[in-house]
């Protein structure tokens, strides 16, 4: 095997995922770097592979670094695994992979599983363009606020959640994003209680809300981006307007429109003082 780190992708639940590729490559590496090196063994075992293993994390010591880099430069090749799926996708591997490269050293990827790309590919959202979430801030008033700040994203959004905050993340799209939005929520998948369900966030919020057994593994929500804002003011919202801010300021009457009709704040305002 050519001298270098090798970013290999890992099953995310089912092994039949391991790519026969990365089994070689797992095989034949001198070291495999891994998350959890006793999370990883079991995967190993099954596929019979016993190259060494060390523990690698993105706040591993230099010496961590040191070894890997010094593997590569005696001619070694090193594998760089995570727990599953996509090695630096919400995983560690960042520092590791910049290191090597700025020591001239070559990072080649063995691509497989992803959790975002496989959600992605069955939400029945479009795909053409999409942002990466990953996980959202813990705290509800920061993940709040990031959500406020995504709300006219037009992208598909793809976000990553644990078990514990399923409910109160689906509930937080829900009163930010709208009842309406759809999504999807992908729920273990590959393995055996897959639930892929695509609905309005109302919808999935009941969802999840009547069924234990929902909130429990791992998820992705796949969001629906929002809709194309609309410039133009149609008659209706104009005479609102004109009503309201005969009853409030301008800004409080824009705000109120805004909340009905989805129709930006801002232009609304800027309707009203430009009159
Ligand atoms: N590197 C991984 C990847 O390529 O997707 C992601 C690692 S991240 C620490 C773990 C998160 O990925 C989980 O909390 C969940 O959001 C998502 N995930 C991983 N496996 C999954 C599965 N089988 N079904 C649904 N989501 C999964």
């Amino acid at each position: 095997m050519e001298a270098g780190l090798y970013v290999v992708a890992t099953p995310m639940g089912n092994f039949g995922d391991l790519s026969s590729r990365a089994i070689e490559t797992l095989s034949n590496a001198t070291l495999i770097a891994a998350e959890d090196t006793r999370h990883s063994k079991r995967l190993l075992h099954a596929f019979e592979i016993d190259t060494p293993l060390m523990a690698y994390h993105d706040h591993s010591d230099d010496r961590a670094l040191l070894r890997i880099a010094q593997c590569i430069e005696t001619g070694g090749a090193v594998a760089l695994i995570s727990d599953a799926g996509t090695p630096l996708i919400s995983d560690p591997g960042y520092r590791l992979v910049r290191y090597v490269q700025d020591r001239g050293h070559s990072v080649r990827p063995v691509p497989g599983a992803c959790a975002a790309i496989a959600a992605l590919s069955v939400a029945g959202l479009p795909t053409d363009r999409f942002m990466f979430e990953g996980f959202l801030p813990a705290r509800q008033a920061a993940r709040r606020k990031r959500l406020e700040a995504l709300r006219e994203a037009s992208l598909t959004l793809v976000i990553y959640e644990a078990p514990h905050r399923i409910q109160e993340t689906l509930a937080d799209l829900h009163d930010i994003l709208g009842p309406a939005r759809e999504a999807l929520l992908a729920r273990e998948m590959t393995k055996t209680f897959e639930t892929l369900r695509r609905a309005p966030l109302a919808e999935l919020v009941a969802f999840v809300g009547a069924d234990a057994h929902q909130r429990k593994g791992e998820f992705v929500l796949v969001v629906e981006g929002a809709p194309p804002v609309s410039t133009e003011i149609d008659a209706l919202t104009r005479a609102w307007l004109e009503r309201l801010v005969r009853e409030m300021p301008a800004k409080r009457a824009a705000a109120v429109v805004a909340d009905v009709t989805g129709m930006r704040k801002k232009l609304l305002y800027e309707y009203l003082i430009g009159k």
